[in-house]
């Protein structure tokens, strides 16, 4: 039977400089990234559905990134707002440095969980993903909706898995950011944090404080907290013990974007097919080792799987 793994969040256009005077349009954001380097994490004869949920508007740019989602072989679920538009970010480059701005305030992800009652999801072997920038998009009421409706997901079998992914400028307060991220962390089965962050935004000291808030703060009997950590090793806690995996030397890091990303797509994919978790997280280290050394969020890779 085909399993479904779910991201839900926000896809924005992403303005890129080709030169001087010329930008490049994409589709980037991390929920969709993830989706994105899931999809291409699968093997034939692997029956899993990478699914989409966010929320656009009626214009070209939304029918553009709807047609961008379908063609990357991921089942778009898009609500589609009328008179609204998607969020944009744009790239610039001073003296090889690359800044970004955005202008995403009101774009039509904001309002995806305005009529959110159920997931699109079934029960055991489907898996829902999100990010902390899925939560701090939302308004309250939408981030109330979305809980209920990944409770009642993990009610029927569904597992839910959280990517941290702290970001203070897009929330209004770090108070509020902190709340509902720990909210997040205890309705998720599988937390996939990144240490350097938690550390600037939660005062953890090293990967294992992170790992055991988070463990302290998951429902979940059976939680497993992945603690990304740049170059550092991938810790992984299950099952009351805990062990690391190595990452994958890059012989050239060009651009770090998505390396998270990538990282949760290949992993989480790896899971559903049942891999050891330790393989999975090996395959999703070379992965991100990959993206690394390419410019952009979303970059050709050989090999995966
Ligand atoms: P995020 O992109 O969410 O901040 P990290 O920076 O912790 O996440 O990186 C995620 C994963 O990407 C790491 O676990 C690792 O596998 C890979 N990675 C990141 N930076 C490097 C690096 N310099 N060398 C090798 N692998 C890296």
């Amino acid at each position: 039977m085909t399993r479904t793994l779910l991201s839900i969040g926000e896809c924005m256009i992403e303005l890129a400089p080709r030169s001087e005077d010329c930008l490049t349009m994409g589709f980037a954001g991390d929920t969709f990234n993830t989706a994105w380097y899931a999809r291409r994490s699968l093997r034939p004869g692997d029956d899993i559905d990478i699914a989409y949920l966010s929320a656009v508007g009626d214009d070209t740019p939304s029918m553009r990134m709807t047609d961008f989602i379908r063609d990357a072989g991921i089942r778009p679920i898009l609500r589609v707002r009328q008179g609204r538009s998607v969020g944009l970010y744009l790239i610039s480059l001073n003296n090889g440095e690359r800044s970004f701005s955005y202008w995403r305030d009101s774009s039509a992800a904001r309002s995806l969980a305005d009529d959110l009652e159920e997931l699109p999801v079934k029960g055991q072997g489907d898996l829902v993903f999100i990010s902390g920038i899925t939560l701090a998009i939302l308004p309250q009421a939408g981030r109330k909706r979305l809980y209920a409706a990944l409770e009642n997901a993990r009610r029927n079998g569904v597992t839910v898995a959280f990517d941290p992914n702290l970001r203070p400028r897009l929330w209004s307060d770090t108070d509020e950011m902190r709340r509902e991220i720990m909210r997040a962390a205890s309705l998720a089965d599988i937390l996939l944090p990144s240490h350097e962050d938690e550390a600037t935004h939660f005062g953890d000291r090293d990967p294992h404080a992170t790992a055991r808030r988070y463990l302290a703060a998951c429902s979940a009997p059976g939680a497993m907290v992945v603690v990304k950590d740049g170059p550092g090793p991938v810790r992984i806690y299950a099952g009351g013990t805990h062990w690391d995996v190595p990452t994958v030397k890059s012989p050239h890091v060009e651009d770090t974007t998505a390396a998270g990303d990538s990282f949760n797509g290949r992993f989480l994919v790896g899971l559903m097919r049942g891999e050891p978790v330790a393989e999975a997280a090996r395959a999703a280290c070379q992965l991100a080792a990959q993206v690394i050394g390419k410019r952009g969020a979303l970059v050709a890779v050989d090999g995966v799987s």
